[in-house]
């Protein structure tokens, strides 16, 4: 007989990110306007609210206004507010600021937040509205109904199980958490919509999500430093260190407390298996425009996470029978603009006012629920994620062309030379090495120093995202066949996970004495960014949810 907990809510949501928060909170405006009673829940994994939280983070507060028109005073936690933009273009050695900002870039008038302390604050909106918030529960397992039909909700991990998946004395079973409506915002790449979308086909129509993966760091600067008498506090950089072939960029922001925001971030539709992602955004930081920008400074937080860019025409499915999805999870970005919380944010609250139509009309089927697309079809929503329908298909190609197509999609709001340019999974984007380029790409570059206090190695980056995952537990990371990372992946990609993974997780061993290579795995410094299961070129790694609780606490980021 099974012993596990049951808990019946009207509506569930999975992720207590951005859209699900704001989801929650117009689910109980909607409800009180209506003087209804209903039962709501946010399950997250991390182990508090906001510990999994990453993200610039410049916030467009369009969606924030219309939640809480008196977001300021009543305490919504906003760093600064921008002043000015400012973009460049880096060399190997100088910059050159770009004497136009594109539209999307200029965020004067916006805010720079820290998302972990915006969602915490969002979390306690939602509570004070009566939502229950669950902090170390992870979504582990959708719950279907009988026939396979219906989303009835989620099964949360087991915790107490050891690394051969026995019970241990302090072993808790997962609980079923069933509600009439279920809302996955689990972020980019949720783990959750496999299995959806093995039942219910979600991604049958869209065009494959594509990625970019962004390094980020909070670092102290002392009390007079470059932003103290500076015009502009929003900064975005190209070029240096990848060439303009790849698609990366970095950034820079204003926080408060003489704090700043930097990261660098890496389209994942890279082609060369060479590219080391902490090494580039190390390379940014020691850029002598960006050293200038953050000397005397001193690293306090560091994370990684990926984002989505696939934009309007990647978009899945938004509902199913007793389901929604909204945020990242459903392609809910503007590409372009660097920016996907308030698009988060109202798509959540989109959803919100479908689930209230459905619990209403007593009707969660497919139908009743998909009032959602209508209205994300109607709403300023629509136009932010469509303008960027074509970007990440533009970026990903080689210049010049790639000029030439983001050229004609700025003038014509994002349409572009062909609209509905075709794209592929960054799984498949990956060059295999040649003999001649391995001899190249084994010749010494510059080495990077690191000080331990402003540049700081993986390992040191890995320690100041304070992740933690028990040792002795199931790996989270499933490669489903360790022999290809050898006899495949070594040789033609010279093992690519060792350097797009952020947090050191893959490591390839050779025994000295038979010369014999293995791949490591470290599963406990997992960042949760979720950039192996999406570049894998074999597609031979799974990332499934840790121990509810586990993994990264951020605080500032
Ligand atoms: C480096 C970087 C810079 C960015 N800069 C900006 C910017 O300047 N401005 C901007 O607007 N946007 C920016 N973005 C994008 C923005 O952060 C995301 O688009 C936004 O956070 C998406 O919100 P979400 O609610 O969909 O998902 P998320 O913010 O990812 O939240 C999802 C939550 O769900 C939880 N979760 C996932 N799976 C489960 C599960 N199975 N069970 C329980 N919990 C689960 C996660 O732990 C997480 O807390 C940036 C992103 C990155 C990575």
């Amino acid at each position: 007989m099974d012993t596990r907990e049951r808990i019946d809510f009207d509506v569930l949501f999975v992720g207590a990110g951005p859209a699900n928060l704001a989801g929650a909170i117009r689910l109980m405006q909607l409800a009180a306007e209506r003087n209804l009673q209903i039962e709501v829940a946010v399950i997250e994994k991390g182990g508090d609210i906001g510990s999994h939280a990453l993200s610039g983070a410049i916030l467009n507060p369009m969606a924030l206004r219309e939640l809480f028109p008196d977001y300021r005073t009543a305490g919504c936690p906003v760093e600064t507010d921008v002043r000015g933009d400012g973009l460049y273009l880096l060399t190997e050695r100088r910059q050159y600021k770009v004497p136009f900002v594109p539209k999307y870039l200029r965020n004067e008038g916006y805010h720079v937040v820290s998302l972990s302390k915006l969602v915490r604050w969002l979390a306690d909106q939602a509570e004070t509205l009566g939502v229950n918030v669950f902090p170390g529960f992870a979504g582990q397992e959708i719950l279907f109904d009988d026939n396979n039909h219906k989303v009835i909700g989620i099964r949360t991990g087991d915790k107490g199980v050891d690394a051969h998946g026995k019970a241990k004395p302090n072993f808790e079973p997962g609980i079923d958490i069933v509600a009439k409506v279920t809302a996955f915002g689990e972020g980019a790449k949720g783990s959750l919509l496999r299995e959806l979308d093995q039942k219910c086909q979600i991604f049958d129509s869209a065009m494959p999500q594509t990625f970019e993966t962004g390094i980020k760091e909070v670092i102290q600067l002392p009390e007079h430093n470059f932003f103290t008498d500076s015009p502009i506090n929003d900064i975005h950089t190209l070029g240096y260190p990848l060439d303009l072939n790849a698609h990366s960029g970095g950034f820079i922001y204003e926080m408060k407390d003489n704090k700043i925001s930097l990261g660098f971030v890496v389209g994942l539709a890279y082609t060369n298996p060479m590219t080391d992602l902490y090494e580039a955004f190390t390379r940014f930081k020691q850029h002598p425009f960006v050293r200038d920008i953050i000397e005397r400074g001193k690293v306090v937080e560091q994370g990684a996470r990926a984002l989505g860019n696939g934009g309007y025409y990647a978009i899945p499915k938004l509902a199913v029978n007793g389901a929604v999805l909204v945020g990242s999870s459903a392609s809910m970005t503007n590409a372009p603009a660097l920016k996907g919380i308030h698009t988060a944010m109202k798509s959540g609250m989109l959803a919100a006012e479908a689930i209230m139509e459905a619990l209403t009309k007593e009707d969660v089927t497919e139908k009743t629920l998909s009032v959602y697309h209508r209205l994300f079809e109607n709403s300023w929503l629509k136009n932010d994620v469509y303008v960027g329908r074509n970007f990440a298909q533009a970026v990903s190609k080689r210049v010049p062309a790639k000029l030439v197509h983001l050229g004609a999609q700025y003038v014509t709001g994002g349409r572009g030379i062909i609209d509905g340019m075709p794209t592929h999974e960054d799984s498949q984007t990956l060059q295999p090495l040649k003999s001649s380029d391995q001899s190249a790409t084994e010749k010494p570059r510059e080495s990077l120093v690191y000080d331990t206090v402003l540049f700081v190695d993986k390992l040191t980056g890995v320690y100041l995202s304070k992740t933690q995952h028990r040792e002795d537990e199931p790996c989270h990371l499933i490669v489903h066949d360790t022999r290809l990372c050898v006899t495949e992946c070594l040789k033609r990609y010279r093992s690519p996970c060792t350097r797009f993974c952020p947090g050191n997780v893959y490591e390839i061993e050779t025994d000295e004495v038979t010369g014999e290579s293995k791949l490591k795995l470290n599963p406990s410094n997992c960042l949760h960014c979720k950039t192996c299961e999406i570049k894998d070129p074999y597609k031979n790694i799974t990332w499934t949810c840790p121990e509810g609780g586990e993994g990264p606490k951020y605080t500032l980021t």
